[in-house]
């Protein structure tokens, strides 16, 4: 079946704080490539110089581009002329408001929403706003409460789709964008609980890779009347007098098939998100939907609990599975106890390296109790898989590594959104390594990554039973990699890192 997409949720324009491309020509290049018909897109200079102007280029924009529908934007801090604005707009053809209190450091539920919304009512405007954090989408609930407009909220993700559902239940017309809503059966919880009437596609391109927001639909299990309705039905019902282009189907290619993989960034475990999907079955079915031929797994519950206990447990479930393999979980805080936990699952053939997660055990990854643990870690010869996530992590990760040379060092999630960073130690570190799997999914973190660091330094890690391995393996099938990339990426690299075949 082929499906009608319309993206609820693009930009273009111009990015102070990094060098990714969001021009419109970059926009659309995206959308021929993947056949996605039409997109709703607004001008960043609206939303971080001024709303007038970037309104401005917005209507020039779609006037000029038949796939692209027009959105406005004001910044209420103004004061001045901002129900104007809306009017004039309104009457321009927008097709819907968006607010970007976030960005621009003012709170949805203050008295500067109260006459926009007003305004929005009466226009019949739809608003749509982000949904991101906890307590966001109570937030707009608030504000919107008493007004009969549809809203969609956009970068709903795993810590807060609890809350956000609540919201749609108690709000008829509340709507959910589902660009990160990436665990592997999320999408399905959400459907159970509020309908599939209820989320709309979107993928914050050009900033975030379209792909994987795609991918995430497309692999998301729901029926084919489910993907219809996210992918262009309920756009087009909430925008019903709106005309979309209908002249272009979804056309997903397959570069990867045919080609094993290993994923060198797996959990077993619970997490507490809406997710009903866990343990060895799970995980099997999901990796059989990905081609991926092995996957290294550590334990969730040893990463955020009890990492003797946590082992131990996973050791138990994967053992008889000959894909699943296993990372010893450490924990600098008990060094003696890490090294029993070394000294016992080094022995094990289906243990291939280990795993520290800074984060839960709140020690950084270049404290001196850090390095302690990771020279013992060498001395077993097994990788390390290091949790980095956010500006200095890499750093920490690069001294580490300098200090353990015999120890192949893997960043998990690859610095995140400090990847830039992340590849320029991976190029200048020789055992240093870096996989992708994260939720903020940048356009062409890949491709720009392998340039920097080379293909021999980055691995495919999906964050397997957390997130969804078609949404995490969208960004690397947008990087366009040669057949030398793709196998060195995909398993060379982790075969010979850990000492495995795929
Ligand atoms: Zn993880």
């Amino acid at each position: 079946m082929s499906f009608l997409v319309i993206d609820a949720n693009t930009h273009f324009g111009f990015l102070p704080h990094r060098d990714t491309d969001v021009s419109v020509d970059r926009l659309l290049a995206s959308m021929k490539e993947l056949g996605v018909a039409s997109a709703l897109t607004y001008s960043l200079k609206g939303v971080s110089y001024d709303a007038s102007e970037g309104n401005d280029e917005t209507y020039a924009v779609t006037r000029a581009n038949p796939k692209l529908r027009p959105v406005a934007t004001v910044d209420p801090r103004r004061h001045i002329g901002v129900v104007e604005e809306i009017e004039k707009r309104k009457e321009q053809g927008f097709v819907a408001l968006r607010l970007f209190p976030e960005v621009q450091g003012w709170s949805i539920n203050s008295a500067l929403t109260k006459p926009i919304i007003l305004t929005l009512a009466r226009l019949h405007m739809p608003l749509i706003v982000s949904g991101a954090g906890s307590g966001t989408p109570t937030n707009v609930l608030r504000a919107v409460e008493n007004a009969e407009i549809p809203v969609i909220l956009t970068g709903v993700g795993y810590f807060n789709l609890a809350e956000a559902l609540e919201v749609c239940k108690e709000h008829p017309s509340v709507y959910l964008e589902a660009q990160i809503i990436d665990p592997p059966d999320s999408l399905r919880v959400a459907v159970d609980a509020v309908g599939a009437e209820r989320i709309v596609f979107g993928s914050n391109h050009p900033s975030c890779s379209m792909r994987a927001s795609l991918n995430l639909i497309a692999e998301s299990g729901l029926s084919n009347r489910e993907k219809s309705l996210i992918f262009s039905g309920n756009v087009r019902r909430i925008f019903s007098r709106v005309k979309f282009p209908e002249d272009t189907l979804l056309s997903l290619d397959m570069p990867f098939q045919g080609i094993p993989v290993i994923d060198i960034h797996g959990h077993w475990g619970k997490w507490p998100f809406p997710m009903r999907g866990t343990g060895v079955d799970f995980t099997l079915d999901l990796m059989k939907s990905r081609g991926i031929s092995k996957c290294i797994l550590s334990s969730s519950y040893a990463i955020v609990y009890d990492f003797v206990d946590g082992n131990e447990q996973m050791a138990q479930a994967i053992e008889g599975h000959s894909e699943l393999l296993g990372y010893v979980t450490v924990n600098p805080n008990y060094y003696e106890a890490s090294c029993k936990e070394l000294e016992k699952y080094a022995k094990k053939p289906n243990f291939v390296g280990a795993k520290i997660h800074p984060g839960y055990c709140k020690v950084p990854i270049n404290a001196p109790r850090t390095k302690l643990l990771v020279r013992k870690v060498q001395e077993y010869g097994l990788p390390l898989l290091i949790h980095t996530y956010g500006a200095g992590g890499p750093a920490q990760a690069a001294e580490l590594a300098r200090e353990c040379p015999a120890c192949p060092i893997i960043m998990g999630h690859g610095g995140a959104d400090a990847w830039r960073e992340a590849a320029e130690f991976a190029r200048d570190v020789k055992n240093l390594y870096m996989e992708f799997c994260c939720s903020v999914l940048e356009t062409g973190k890949v491709r720009r990554s392998i340039e920097i660091a080379g293909a021999d330094k980055v691995m495919f890690g999906s964050d397997i039973d957390l997130l969804h391995p078609g949404f995490i393996a969208g960004v690397y099938e947008e990087a366009g990699l040669t057949q030398e990339e793709k196998e060195k990426v995909l398993y060379k690299n982790a075969s010979a890192v850990f000492g495995i075949q795929p």
